[in-house]
Protein backbone atom coordinates (compact mmCIF):
# COMPACT_ATOMS: atom_id res chain seq x y z
CA UNK A 1 0.00 0.00 0.00
CA UNK A 2 1.39 3.49 -0.96
CA UNK A 3 2.30 5.36 2.40
CA UNK A 4 1.24 9.16 1.92
CA UNK A 5 2.38 12.04 4.06
CA UNK A 6 0.32 13.71 6.41
CA UNK A 7 0.77 17.12 8.11
CA UNK A 8 -0.80 18.15 10.58
CA UNK A 9 -1.48 22.14 11.26
CA UNK A 10 -3.35 22.86 14.75
CA UNK A 11 -3.55 26.18 16.46
CA UNK A 12 -5.78 28.69 17.80
CA UNK A 13 -8.02 30.84 15.38
CA UNK A 14 -6.84 33.46 13.11
CA UNK A 15 -2.73 32.43 13.64
CA UNK A 16 -3.22 32.02 9.67
CA UNK A 17 -3.55 28.37 9.73
CA UNK A 18 -5.83 27.92 6.90
CA UNK A 19 -3.83 30.51 4.46
CA UNK A 20 -0.36 29.33 5.08
CA UNK A 21 -1.76 25.44 5.37
CA UNK A 22 -3.17 26.52 1.61
CA UNK A 23 0.03 27.81 0.36
CA UNK A 24 2.19 24.99 1.54
CA UNK A 25 -0.29 22.62 0.23
CA UNK A 26 -0.22 24.05 -3.19
CA UNK A 27 3.76 24.90 -2.81
CA UNK A 28 4.57 20.62 -2.27
CA UNK A 29 1.54 19.49 -3.94
CA UNK A 30 -0.45 18.13 -1.32
CA UNK A 31 -4.06 18.25 -1.14
CA UNK A 32 -5.54 20.96 1.78
CA UNK A 33 -7.74 19.66 4.39
CA UNK A 34 -9.31 22.88 6.17
CA UNK A 35 -11.16 20.49 9.25
CA UNK A 36 -12.73 23.69 10.45
CA UNK A 37 -14.87 24.49 7.29
CA UNK A 38 -16.82 20.78 8.36
CA UNK A 39 -17.30 21.78 11.73
CA UNK A 40 -19.07 25.08 10.22
CA UNK A 41 -21.35 22.94 8.20
CA UNK A 42 -22.56 21.15 11.30
CA UNK A 43 -22.81 24.40 13.15
CA UNK A 44 -24.58 25.70 10.14
CA UNK A 45 -27.12 22.99 10.10
CA UNK A 46 -28.17 23.24 13.70
CA UNK A 47 -28.52 26.88 13.11
CA UNK A 48 -30.90 26.50 10.75
CA UNK A 49 -32.74 24.26 12.58
CA UNK A 50 -33.01 26.59 15.35
CA UNK A 51 -31.42 23.65 17.58
CA UNK A 52 -29.53 24.62 20.87
CA UNK A 53 -26.06 24.05 20.00
CA UNK A 54 -25.06 23.69 23.51
CA UNK A 55 -27.63 20.45 23.83
CA UNK A 56 -25.70 17.22 23.29
CA UNK A 57 -28.59 15.06 22.63
CA UNK A 58 -29.84 17.56 20.36
CA UNK A 59 -27.35 18.06 18.49
CA UNK A 60 -26.44 14.55 18.17
CA UNK A 61 -29.59 13.74 17.04
CA UNK A 62 -29.45 16.26 14.08
CA UNK A 63 -26.58 13.92 12.50
CA UNK A 64 -28.32 10.81 10.93
CA UNK A 65 -30.22 13.25 9.10
CA UNK A 66 -27.46 15.32 7.72
CA UNK A 67 -25.10 14.74 4.27
CA UNK A 68 -21.91 16.50 4.32
CA UNK A 69 -19.78 16.49 1.40
CA UNK A 70 -16.06 17.91 1.06
CA UNK A 71 -14.73 18.38 -2.86
CA UNK A 72 -12.50 20.08 -4.77
CA UNK A 73 -12.78 22.38 -7.58
CA UNK A 74 -11.29 22.44 -10.64
CA UNK A 75 -9.22 25.38 -8.77
CA UNK A 76 -8.17 22.92 -5.73
CA UNK A 77 -10.36 24.96 -3.53
CA UNK A 78 -12.37 23.30 -0.95
CA UNK A 79 -15.93 23.25 -0.99
CA UNK A 80 -18.34 22.09 1.59
CA UNK A 81 -21.73 20.06 0.41
CA UNK A 82 -24.57 20.39 3.23
CA UNK A 83 -27.24 18.50 1.71
CA UNK A 84 -25.98 18.56 -1.68
CA UNK A 85 -26.04 22.47 -1.14
CA UNK A 86 -23.23 24.61 -1.22
CA UNK A 87 -22.40 26.40 1.76
CA UNK A 88 -18.75 27.46 1.46
CA UNK A 89 -19.51 30.87 1.81
CA UNK A 90 -22.59 30.46 4.43
CA UNK A 91 -20.10 28.56 6.57
CA UNK A 92 -17.76 31.55 6.73
CA UNK A 93 -20.13 34.16 8.62
CA UNK A 94 -19.03 35.49 11.65
CA UNK A 95 -21.80 34.07 13.96
CA UNK A 96 -21.53 30.85 12.53
CA UNK A 97 -17.88 30.60 14.22
CA UNK A 98 -19.37 30.71 17.54
CA UNK A 99 -22.34 27.96 16.13
CA UNK A 100 -19.18 25.66 14.87
CA UNK A 101 -17.14 26.13 18.18
CA UNK A 102 -20.29 25.17 20.40
CA UNK A 103 -21.19 21.78 18.32
CA UNK A 104 -17.22 21.07 18.35
CA UNK A 105 -17.40 20.44 22.12
CA UNK A 106 -19.92 17.55 21.66
CA UNK A 107 -18.62 14.19 21.54
CA UNK A 108 -20.65 12.38 19.37
CA UNK A 109 -19.71 15.52 16.86
CA UNK A 110 -16.44 14.90 16.99
CA UNK A 111 -16.70 11.07 16.38
CA UNK A 112 -19.15 12.08 13.33
CA UNK A 113 -16.85 13.62 11.88
CA UNK A 114 -13.26 11.59 12.76
CA UNK A 115 -13.57 9.05 10.29
CA UNK A 116 -14.27 11.72 7.33
CA UNK A 117 -11.23 13.38 8.03
CA UNK A 118 -8.57 10.01 8.50
CA UNK A 119 -10.04 8.68 5.43
CA UNK A 120 -8.93 11.49 3.48
CA UNK A 121 -5.40 11.28 4.62
CA UNK A 122 -5.06 7.56 3.77
CA UNK A 123 -5.76 8.57 0.45
CA UNK A 124 -4.15 11.40 -0.62
CA UNK A 125 -0.51 13.40 0.92
CA UNK A 126 -2.54 16.18 3.08
CA UNK A 127 -1.83 19.20 5.22
CA UNK A 128 -4.96 19.18 7.50
CA UNK A 129 -5.33 21.93 9.51
CA UNK A 130 -7.47 22.04 12.89
CA UNK A 131 -7.24 22.07 16.22
CA UNK A 132 -6.60 18.53 17.51
CA UNK A 133 -5.04 16.67 14.31
CA UNK A 134 -1.78 16.23 15.49
CA UNK A 135 -3.32 14.84 18.91
CA UNK A 136 -6.13 13.06 18.14
CA UNK A 137 -7.24 12.46 14.22
CA UNK A 138 -3.78 11.97 12.81
CA UNK A 139 -1.53 10.61 15.60
CA UNK A 140 1.27 9.58 13.57
CA UNK A 141 1.87 12.26 10.89
CA UNK A 142 5.20 12.57 10.48
CA UNK A 143 4.63 16.18 11.23
CA UNK A 144 3.18 18.64 13.51
CA UNK A 145 3.28 22.17 13.23
CA UNK A 146 1.64 24.14 16.20
CA UNK A 147 0.97 27.64 14.66
CA UNK A 148 0.05 30.00 17.29
CA UNK A 149 -0.01 33.96 17.57
CA UNK A 150 -0.89 36.84 20.03
CA UNK A 151 -4.65 36.88 20.73
CA UNK A 152 -4.13 41.07 19.13
CA UNK A 153 -2.14 40.36 16.21
CA UNK A 154 -5.14 37.77 15.36
CA UNK A 155 -7.55 39.78 15.86
CA UNK A 156 -6.16 42.57 13.33
CA UNK A 157 -5.50 40.15 10.53
CA UNK A 158 -8.89 38.66 11.24
CA UNK A 159 -10.53 42.20 10.63
CA UNK A 160 -8.61 42.72 7.12
CA UNK A 161 -9.85 39.37 6.26
CA UNK A 162 -13.33 39.75 6.93
CA UNK A 163 -13.35 43.21 5.38
CA UNK A 164 -11.58 41.71 1.83
CA UNK A 165 -15.03 39.85 1.74
CA UNK A 166 -17.33 42.48 2.66
CA UNK A 167 -17.98 41.62 6.41
CA UNK A 168 -16.53 44.03 7.99
CA UNK A 169 -16.25 44.18 11.85
CA UNK A 170 -14.68 46.26 14.45
CA UNK A 171 -11.33 45.75 16.08
CA UNK A 172 -13.03 45.00 19.17
CA UNK A 173 -15.79 42.52 17.91
CA UNK A 174 -13.36 40.57 16.48
CA UNK A 175 -10.97 40.40 19.20
CA UNK A 176 -13.50 39.40 22.00
CA UNK A 177 -14.74 36.89 19.76
CA UNK A 178 -11.21 35.26 19.34
CA UNK A 179 -10.87 35.43 22.86
CA UNK A 180 -14.25 33.43 23.74
CA UNK A 181 -13.57 31.14 20.83
CA UNK A 182 -10.11 30.56 22.26
CA UNK A 183 -11.92 30.02 25.74
CA UNK A 184 -13.86 27.13 24.18
CA UNK A 185 -11.59 25.74 22.55
CA UNK A 186 -9.17 24.91 24.99
CA UNK A 187 -11.79 24.24 28.06
CA UNK A 188 -13.67 22.20 26.26
CA UNK A 189 -13.38 18.76 28.20
CA UNK A 190 -13.63 16.52 24.55
CA UNK A 191 -10.27 17.38 21.78
CA UNK A 192 -9.26 20.11 23.47
CA UNK A 193 -7.12 22.86 21.62
CA UNK A 194 -3.61 21.74 23.20
CA UNK A 195 0.06 21.60 21.16
CA UNK A 196 1.19 17.74 20.89
CA UNK A 197 4.08 17.03 22.21
CA UNK A 198 6.38 16.74 19.11
CA UNK A 199 4.72 19.41 17.64
CA UNK A 200 7.14 22.03 16.14
CA UNK A 201 5.64 25.34 17.81
CA UNK A 202 5.73 28.50 14.90
CA UNK A 203 4.86 31.80 16.62
CA UNK A 204 3.64 34.52 14.05
CA UNK A 205 2.69 37.26 15.83
CA UNK A 206 5.87 38.82 14.84
CA UNK A 207 6.53 37.65 11.48
CA UNK A 208 4.64 38.53 7.82
CA UNK A 209 2.74 36.22 5.72
CA UNK A 210 5.34 35.59 3.96
CA UNK A 211 7.81 35.01 6.05
CA UNK A 212 5.84 32.62 7.48
CA UNK A 213 5.41 30.73 4.53
CA UNK A 214 9.11 30.36 4.38
CA UNK A 215 9.47 29.34 7.70
CA UNK A 216 7.42 26.69 7.42
CA UNK A 217 7.97 25.63 3.68
CA UNK A 218 11.78 25.13 5.41
CA UNK A 219 10.64 23.20 8.57
CA UNK A 220 8.31 20.97 5.73
CA UNK A 221 11.15 20.58 4.14
CA UNK A 222 13.60 19.59 6.68
CA UNK A 223 11.70 17.11 8.05
CA UNK A 224 10.06 15.10 5.44
CA UNK A 225 13.10 15.58 3.06
CA UNK A 226 10.57 16.98 0.17
CA UNK A 227 11.37 19.82 -1.79
CA UNK A 228 8.70 22.19 -2.71
CA UNK A 229 6.97 21.17 -6.30
CA UNK A 230 8.82 24.40 -8.47
CA UNK A 231 12.08 23.81 -6.27
CA UNK A 232 11.64 20.33 -8.29
CA UNK A 233 12.05 21.85 -11.85
O1 LIG B 1 -10.75 26.72 11.90
P1 LIG B 1 -12.07 27.43 12.04
O2 LIG B 1 -11.97 28.73 12.74
O3 LIG B 1 -12.80 27.51 10.75
O4 LIG B 1 -12.92 26.44 12.98
C1 LIG B 1 -14.19 26.80 13.47
C2 LIG B 1 -14.40 26.13 14.84
O5 LIG B 1 -14.45 24.70 14.65
C3 LIG B 1 -13.25 26.35 15.83
O6 LIG B 1 -13.46 27.45 16.68
C4 LIG B 1 -13.23 25.08 16.63
O7 LIG B 1 -14.06 25.19 17.74
C5 LIG B 1 -13.82 24.04 15.73
N1 LIG B 1 -12.82 23.10 15.22
C6 LIG B 1 -12.50 22.02 16.00
N2 LIG B 1 -11.64 21.07 15.54
C7 LIG B 1 -11.08 21.19 14.32
C8 LIG B 1 -11.36 22.31 13.51
C9 LIG B 1 -12.24 23.25 14.00
O8 LIG B 1 -13.00 21.89 17.11
N3 LIG B 1 -10.27 20.23 13.90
Amino acid sequence: MKEFYSIAVDGPSGAGKSSLARRCAAAFGFIYVDTGAIYRSVGLAAYRKGIDRKDPEAVAAMLPELRINMAYDEKGEQRMYLNGEDVSREIRQPHISLCASEVSAIPQVRAYLLEMQRKFARENNVIMDGRDIGTVVLPDAQLKIFLTASPEARAQRRMLELKEKGMEQSYETVLEEIIERDRQDTQRETAPLREAEDAVRVDTSDINFEESFNLLCSVISEKLHIEKAEDKK
